[in-house]
Order: C-alpha cells, then sequence, then structure tokens
C-alpha cells in the first residue's frame, strides 16, 4: 500500500477542502491518506466521507504544536479517536492560543503599514484557525513579497518584525492526548528545526519517555540525506518510521501527495501498528 500521512486542508493551512485533497490524493494514487491539519480536527469527517467515496483510506490525524527547549516541534497524532475528550480539550486551548497570536501578529503587521492586516487574514482562514500561512499569503498578495516562504521568512520567524512566539502545549501534554485517543505520536519533519545533534537526541529520548513511538523519516520537506540522518535516528532509538508529504495544496508545486521516496526497508513503519484499521474493508457511508 502506498501511504502518504502529513497533509493538510483548509481546516488549518491547506488550500484544498478536504474535499478536494482526499480526491487528490485517490488521483495520485495514495492508498491511505492521513489529515493532519495544524491543532484542529475539523477536516476529518468530510475526509471519511470523500475517501469512502472515492475507495482510500482514511488515517485520522492532527499534526500538534509543541514548545519544547523555546522552540516549537510538531508533533503528528496518526490514527487517533477525533471524539477524544481529553484530546479536543488540548486541542482547544491550543487553538485559543493560536488565536491570541494571530490578533498580535496583526496588530505588528498593522504598525508595519499593511492594512488591516488581521481582518484579512482571517478572511483568508475559512476554516476559522489562523496560522503564519495565512499571513505569508497575505504578505505576498499586498505584493511585500513574492513568494509564500521568503515572505514568513523575512517577517514571521523569531527574529523578524512580525514574529509572535506563541507558548504551545508541553510534549508530555500533547503525547498523553495522543495516546488517550488511542493514536500513535510522530516526531513531525524533524530535520527541519535547525537542532543540534545533541538536542535531537534529548528531544527523542524526551519523546520516547513521554511515551511517544515514531518518527518521520521520509517527509516532503526532508532532503534525501536529512532522510538518512533520521533513519539513522529512528534506528538508534528503536522508533518507529513515518512518511508523509505536509501537503499544503498545488500552488507549492515542489510537494504533491504521495509523491515521495519509500521508507528504508529495514525500518519498521508507524503502519504496521494498524493492521485492524487496514484490513476493515472500505466502505462508502
Ligand atoms: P504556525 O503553525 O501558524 O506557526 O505556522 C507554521 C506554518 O507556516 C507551517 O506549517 C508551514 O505551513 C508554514 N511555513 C513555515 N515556514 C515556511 C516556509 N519557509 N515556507 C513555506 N511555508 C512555511
Ligand atoms: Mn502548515
Ligand atoms: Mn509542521
Ligand atoms: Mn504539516
Amino acid at each position: 500500500m502506498h501511504f502518504d500521512l502529513h497533509s493538510h486542508s483548509t481546516a488549518s493551512d491547506g488550500t484544498l477542502s478536504p474535499t478536494a485533497l482526499v480526491e487528490r490524493a485517490a488521483a495520485q494514487g495514495v492508498d491511505a491518506l492521513a489529515l493532519t491539519d495544524h491543532d484542529s480536527t475539523a477536516g476529518l469527517a468530510e475526509a471519511r466521507e470523500t475517501a469512502a467515496r472515492c475507495g482510500i483510506r482514511l488515517i485520522n490525524g492532527v499534526e500538534v504544536s509543541v514548545t519544547w527547549a523555546k522552540r516549537t516541534i510538531h508533533v503528528c497524532g496518526l490514527n487517533v479517536d477525533p471524539d477524544n475528550a481529553e484530546l479536543q480539550a488540548g486541542l482547544a486551548s491550543i487553538r485559543a492560543e493560536r488565536d491570541r497570536r494571530a490578533t498580535r501578529m496583526g496588530e505588528k503587521l498593522e504598525k508595519l503599514g499593511l492594512e488591516n492586516a488581521e481582518q484579512r487574514a482571517r478572511a483568508m482562514a475559512t476554516g476559522g484557525l489562523v496560522a503564519r500561512t495565512h499571513y505569508g499569503r497575505l504578505l505576498v498578495e499586498a505584493g511585500w513579497s513574492d513568494e509564500l516562504g521568503k515572505a514568513i521568512r523575512k517577517y514571521l520567524i523569531s527574529g523578524k518584525p512580525a514574529f509572535v512566539a506563541g507558548t504551545w502545549a508541553s510534549l508530555e501534554d500533547v503525547v498523553a492526548w495522543i495516546r488517550a485517543a488511542g493514536g500513535n505520536a510522530v516526531i513531525a519533519h524533524p530535520a527541519r528545526y535547525g537542532l543540534t545533534n545533541t538536542k535531537l537526541h534529548a528531544l527523542v529520548n524526551q519523546f520516547i519517555a513521554a511515551g511517544g513511538e515514531g518518527i518521520e523519516v521520509i517527509s516532503g520537506s526532508h532532503s534525501s540525506e536529512d532522510a538518512a540522518n533520521m533513519a539513522e535516528v529512528a534506528r538508534r532509538h528503536g522508533l518507529l518510521a513515518s512518511r508523509g508529504s505536509d501537503y499544503h495544496g498545488p500552488e507549492n508545486p515542489w510537494v504533491e501527495l504521495g509523491r515521495l521516496p519509500p521508507l528504508p526497508d529495514d525500518l519498521t513503519p508507524i503502519w504496521s501498528r494498524w493492521s485492524q484499521t487496514l484490513n476493515a474493508p472500505v466502505s462508502p457511508i
């Protein structure tokens, strides 16, 4: 089976609706897609209906914002029960912080001269959850930058004029919520954090102590060298391996659903834990 276990819809900062995302995944030959919106499971019900119609598997996922050692780290919860109250209470607390941060980022950009920044970013965030991605798109639309990544790096990262540090949840809490919801916790795109080896191993050790089980080895934001390094981390720590594009929409032609190298043969895939879910028939709702 062909797995893509990291993707975004309009429920967070993707540009495709859950339906359009799942249809595209099916057209790309993906057999099992995890929708992992930032801090929200709001897109899962629609994605599940579409997946049943298209004959592919939908893995319930969420990408949770964590503050660890004064940095933001992302942890994906995969195969979670979205009805779990503990998980939902945790995600709601993070979304409240996102909302406060959205206002403060908007104020900073308005002071820099971007008129009605907050209102315009909120209008772009049709799912009601505001990410830096929405402000980045607004900056491009307003002509302040010619590309999303450049806009984010110029204004919205640590040390830049409109950066606001969010205070997210602890690693322990997030892993506990994911486990309470019956899911597996996976460190998302580990090579993106710019951690030294010492810090990366400290993160992994603390993650495993908290009950974390997996790491993204193959990611749309990893180079082949990053993937080789993270495969080594998985081996050294006995972590399960995950694979996901981190797709946000067709505007970024460099990342496509399902278009990823395979996991190294010797690693144990995270989906080896889901035989029950995967063996159940794909049935129309
Ligand atoms: P947030 O979770 O609101 O802090 O926003 C983080 C999101 O911004 C990530 O999930 C990406 O979608 C986006 N992002 C961050 N850095 C970049 C970049 N260099 N290029 C494109 N998107 C980025
Ligand atoms: Mn994103
Ligand atoms: Mn992420
Ligand atoms: Mn992501």
